[in-house]
């Protein structure tokens, strides 16, 4: 239509411009699209042809116009000199176009490729996510349960009774469970035994070794007993039990100790092969005290009776005299004998401790001489009428003073204290001097009947064991502690009887 009614240069002119509008707004729209996404590369692709199709859009159209122009103004030769020029961009500007979109089948095959790769790697990303978080999951879970169980066992490591040790190759104590430090005699203040040398704690060096000669060999060591030294030097009897921990490099070998305090059962076990041994020479004595005893007592009887004959100026009646003071000692000594050996169940009554105290101190004050010993007296006045035998009470305090007052000699100290402790509900009575003391080694066997450190005819080796037989039948216990040259501590327990109701002091 617009053909028909339109001279034919309008139409070529209108359609020229057209040409370059459409061209233009083609290569604008492939401009956008490809800088959304650069890296797509048909829109690369086709921006080539557009830039093509635009560059042959403006030659061919500027060379219509210009020739409608020529044309109509007249210059119709002019025109056929541009012609062949025009003809010839054109023609070059087509073979651009062309020889782009041959390329169409290349990059349509690339942009295949790229679009399988990159669904490919999308997939493979999605997959990498999801290990990635499955991942976390797992690796969450196995922390936890490894956090549990690190606190289980840290716990029985914290927890445990006996100490826990772990030293390493040099034997340096690498690790211990804290709570057990106070084993070895550290209180927090004191510090701690971590980075000490174990064999520093060894009373023996042989133990010690013998203790790395297992190890080595059989890589183990079980309920070996030794003698462990605390700070404050004291000893203490432990089992020990543990292994090596073989690492791959021989320095990283660490050693696994469970150490056991068995001090207490040490002591007990002391404590009942002495009552044994006592038990054993408690019945030896009472078969020869009784063959003793009827004997001196018919000499005492008979020297008695020659006494009387003899008038007391002569000789003889000093001779007599000395026979019946020596018999009597021997008799004392054998009664004594017979006190331990027939341990006889003690007559209990109601008794007032403090005053029972009193009263022995008075009868030694009567039968002494004057002499510069202080009594010191500290009476608890809380302590509960005691259900004892009083004769007998009284035969411990008198051999516990009377000691007392032989290791202090003319002049010193004794302190006689009585305690009543509710909780425990246990009467002590403590008889402390400052003489001169017991050595360590004899401290076992103060309490063996017949030993004695006194010269002959001062001791006979049979207060302590007679008094120990006495507190003993009481339900009681008789400790001492004591340093040479600084005096001893005896202390008397005693319990009280439940059965038997206080009556208020
Ligand atoms: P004895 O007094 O006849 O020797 P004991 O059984 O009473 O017998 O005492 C045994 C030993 O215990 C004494 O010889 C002495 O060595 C020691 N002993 C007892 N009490 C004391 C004390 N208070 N101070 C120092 N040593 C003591």
């Amino acid at each position: 239509m617009i053909v028909t009614f339109w001279p034919i240069w309008t139409v070529d002119i209108v359609g020229s411009i057209l040409m370059i509008i459409f061209s233009f707004l083609c290569l604008k729209i492939v401009r956008s699209l490809r800088r959304r996404d650069p890296s797509n590369v048909i829109w690369t692709y086709l921006l080539r042809v557009c830039f093509g199709l635009a560059g042959f859009a403006v030659s061919r159209s500027a060379g219509h116009i210009l020739k409608q122009i020529l044309l109509l103004s007249g210059h119709g030769s002019t025109w056929d000199v541009i012609r062949p020029f025009s003809g010839a961009v054109n023609s070059f500007m087509f073979v651009l176009v062309a020889s782009v979109t041959l390329f169409f089948e290349r990059i349509w095959k690339i942009y295949r490729q790229v679009s399988t790769d990159k669904q490919a790697l999308q997939a493979a990303h999605e997959e990498l996510m999801f290990l990635n978080q499955n991942l976390e999951e797992l690796v969450r879970e196995r922390s936890e349960a490894l956090a549990l169980s690190e606190k289980k066992y840290r716990r029985i490591f914290e927890v445990s009774r006996d100490m826990i040790l772990v030293v390493n190759k040099e034997g340096l104590i690498v690790d211990l469970n804290p709570a057990r430090c106070q084993m070895l005699g550290f209180d927090g203040a004191a510090g701690s035994p971590q980075g000490r040398d174990l064999r520093s704690f060894f009373c023996r060096e042989e133990e010690w070794r013998g203790l790395q000669n297992t190890l080595d060999n059989a890589g183990f060591v079980l309920n070996a007993e030794v003698d462990l030294c605390r700070l404050d030097g004291t000893r203490m009897r432990s089992l020990l039990s543990g292994s090596v921990d073989d690492q791959p490099s021989e320095k990283e070998r660490t050693i696994h100790l469970l150490v056991k305090d068995i001090e207490q059962r040490r002591l007990m076990q002391e404590q009942m092969a002495q009552a044994d041994r006592l038990a054993s020479i408690g019945q030896l004595s009472s078969g020869i005290a009784h063959e003793i005893n009827n004997p001196l007592s018919i000499i005492l009887g008979y020297s008695q009776l020659l006494l009387r004959q003899a008038s007391p100026e002569t000789e003889r009646h000093q001779d007599l005299k000395t026979i019946e003071k020596h018999v009597r000692h021997c008799k004392s000594i054998v009664e004594d004998l017979l006190s331990f050996a027939r341990r006889s169940e003690p007559k209990k009554e109601t008794v007032n401790l403090n005053q029972a105290i009193d009263d022995v101190l008075s009868f030694i004050h009567r039968n002494s001489d004057n002499d510069k010993i202080e009594i010191r007296k500290e009476y608890d006045p809380q302590i509960p009428p005691l259900f004892l035998d009083e004769k007998k009470i009284k035969q411990v305090l008198i051999n516990l003073i009377m000691n007392a007052r032989h290791a202090v000699g003319k002049t010193g100290v004794i302190r006689l204290s009585t305690a009543f402790a509710p909780s425990t509900r246990e009467v002590t009575i403590n008889v402390s001097d400052d003489g001169y003391g017991i050595e360590a080694k004899n401290l076992s066997r103060i309490f063996n009947p017949f030993f004695t450190t006194k010269p002959t005819g001062e001791g006979t080796g049979l207060g302590l064991s007679v008094s120990y037989g006495i507190i003993k039948k009481h339900g009681g216990d008789i400790l001492v502690e004591s340093k040479p040259g600084e005096g001893s501590v005896f202390t008397v327990v005693l319990p009280v009887a439940s059965e038997h109701p206080e009556i208020s002091p």
